[in-house]
């Protein structure tokens, strides 16, 4: 039984208390340089499996295809989870997602999603930093944390990464309610350790790095993963985590990416986490797959 039917089998039978309706979310997909095909359904059954969200897809018209058609009712949900990179969006459907995110509607950008829209001003606001499709020092600087973070106008490209390895992401906001309660350090399931991304970087907590070593193609820097920013009276949590290219999903099946993006949507949708870190969390030296 989905957790969705639980809770309202719960609600039936049991005391008020159980009876808060899912939070609902909006996962958008449909075009991507990777996999959405399996990722989309993987983000909406880990997102489910918290028992705290019922996930809607809006899929997008491939590649090319007329945008007229895509126009999503973004006030009917808590928080909206994109999985896309690709056509801009009908200047229609971007301005209702300004205002959505302004009025206080929550987003999160998972992966190459902060790919997408490098020329659309407010979203990259959103996203704080992101990189590819051009993006260059107009996009903003480059963030990287030395002790605290760092802009570097240095001019160049937006946008890197090195070959997939497993990495040790490092908490360094540890009281944010994303955070809380999560280990200080834990090793990351094999994924791409962005880097050099660039952007606005305004009203934004870099909630994790991982450092990004030259051994294995990266900067020799701390790398922004984890992002919470405040847009308007809306809440963005920002993963860089999550590549795939196939249905073996191995970063998106690692306990730490889970756990993330589920404390990550609720808090972008409530501004509250309460969910509590399960056993199977990664630690500093033992990577935690799910199946
Ligand atoms: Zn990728």
């Amino acid at each position: 039984m989905k957790p969705f039917l639980l809770l309202a089998v719960a609600c039936a039978l049991g005391p008020l208390s159980l009876c808060a309706a899912p939070l609902r979310v909006l996962l958008i997909d449909g075009q991507n340089n990777h996999d959405w095909r399996s990722s989309s359904p993987w983000i909406r059954k880990v997102l489910e499996e918290s028992g705290l969200f019922g996930v809607e897809v809006a899929t997008t018209p491939a590649a090319g295809g007329d945008m007229g058609g895509f126009n999503p009712d973004f006030t009917r949900y808590q928080a909206v989870v994109s999985n896309y990179n690709g056509d801009p969006w009908s200047p229609a459907v971007r301005s209702a997602f300004v205002a959505y995110v302004r009025g206080g509607g929550g987003f999160v950008s998972v992966h190459a999603a902060d790919n997408a829209f490098p020329d659309w001003a407010e979203y990259n606001e959103m996203i704080g930093v992101g990189g590819w499709n051009g993006r260059t020092e107009r996009s903003g600087p480059w963030h990287y944390w030395d002790g605290r973070i760092l802009r570097d106008m240095t001019p160049g490209p937006g946008g890197h990464h090195g070959k997939q390895h497993e990495f040790k992401v490092v908490t360094r906001e540890p009281s944010h309610p994303i955070m809380a309660g999560l280990p200080a350090e834990w090793l990351h399931g094999k994924d791409e350790l962005y880097d050099q991304l660039r952007g606005p970087g305004l009203h934004m907590t870099v909630l994790a790095t991982a450092y990004s070593d030259k051994s294995t193609g990266g900067t020799g820097r701390n790398e922004p993963l984890l992002m919470a920013l405040a847009f308007g009276k809306g809440r963005v949590f920002h993963t860089a985590l999550g590549h795939n290219n196939g249905p073996d999903l191995t970063s998106q099946r690692c306990a730490g990416f889970i756990v993330t993006l589920q404390r990550g949507t609720e808090w972008a949708a409530t501004g509250q986490v309460t969910q509590k870190v399960p056993a199977d969390f990664p630690t500093a030296d033992k990577v935690s797959l799910r199946k």
